[in-house]
């Protein structure tokens, strides 16, 4: 890839949620020896932080608002991205992935400014390791435009409903509403809404095993 300097192949994995991005993109991370970013977990930890700071209401509904004081904590979060997610050294990989997080994080993450300091360290990542495999909403379209491979998956709504639902120990019934309300939120926002790239690879994971998909993929390298 040209810009960043990578010396490992850069393979973009965008998608809905529920989509099976994390899941594709350990297991290719596996099968190819390359590292991962979860670009989601970023936002995560920044929304969960500013909903512990009370700098955004539990809806997410004032971050516009907030937007100079949420762009600051997503510039000094202390985050590290592992197989764990770390924030100022504490493992927050659970607290994360909670029904709040949820709710307030399309909020946060469609403020330009958080986006603006997330995708710097993004890009920084990549520069890091020589490439990888990075996954989120605007990866192909925004922050890796030039990667070797960009995916965009997609699925069927009742299954990812139910991917979800596993994730949390929950009911499909209990998700799907408010996984179609992200949806909607992160396809409409001004700043890098939700679109396949240019050049992106459209995969339906509703029906194929992750092997599968991995083997495909590979062979685009
Ligand atoms: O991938 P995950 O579902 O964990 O992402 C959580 C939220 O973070 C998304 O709903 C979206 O609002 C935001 N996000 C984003 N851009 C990315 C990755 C995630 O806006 N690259």
């Amino acid at each position: 890839m040209s810009g960043v300097g990578a010396r490992r192949p850069v393979i973009a994995i965008d998608g809905v949620a529920g989509s099976g991005k994390s899941t594709l993109a350990a297991a290719l991370g596996r099968h190819l020896g390359l590292p991962r970013l979860d670009t989601g977990a970023m936002y995560r930890a920044v929304t969960l932080e500013a909903l512990r700071e009370g700098l955004i209401q539990p809806d997410g509904t004032d971050a516009s608002t907030n937007e100079e004081a949420l762009a600051a904590l997503a510039a000094s979060l202390a985050l590290v991205l592992g197989d764990r997610v770390l924030v100022a050294g504490e493992d927050v990989s659970a607290a994360i992935r909670t029904p709040e997080v949820d709710r307030a994080v399309s909020a946060v993450a469609a403020c330009p400014k958080v986006r603006a300091e997330l995708v710097r360290r993004q890009r920084a990542w990549v520069v890091e390791h020589g490439g990888g495999v990075v996954e989120g909403r605007d990866i192909g379209t925004v922050v890796l435009p030039d990667a070797t491979v960009k995916v965009f998956l997609v699925a069927d709504p009742a299954v990812r409903a139910a991917r979800r639902a596993g994730q949390l120990g929950t009911t499909p019934a209990a998700v799907a509403g408010a996984m179609g309300e992200r949806d909607l939120q992160d396809s409409r926002r001004r700043a890098s809404p939700l679109v396949p790239a240019e050049g992106a690879h459209l995969l339906d994971t509703t029906e194929r095993s992750v092997e599968d998909l991995v083997a495909e993929i590979s062979g685009w390298l």
